[in-house]
């Protein structure tokens, strides 16, 4: 699955790249089947494993490489 690690800086870069709107800033509540769930990161942009397809689109748009597959 694909995670935002410590180097993130908040860019929100890859959350326009996202065509599955996986990702969400820090803080933000996220939407999975029409309901709002408490987001997974208040410090850092986060990624919504049951939204990803692994697709690393968000990958390549990361100038810090803060984006790795785990
Ligand atoms: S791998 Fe693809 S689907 Fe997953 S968060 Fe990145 S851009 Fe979105
Ligand atoms: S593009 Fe990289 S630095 Fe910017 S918000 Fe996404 S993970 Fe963080």
């Amino acid at each position: 699955m694909m995670v935002i690690t410590e180097e993130c800086i908040n860019c929100a870069a890859c959350i326009d790249e996202c065509e599955s709107n996986a990702i969400f800033e820090a803080g933000d509540d996220y939407i999975v089947n029409d309901e709002s769930k408490p987001a997974l990161s208040e410090d850092l942009t986060y990624i919504v494993p049951e939204l990803c397809d692994d697709c690393k689109a968000c990958v390549d748009v990361c100038a810090v490489d803060a984006i790795e597959e785990q």
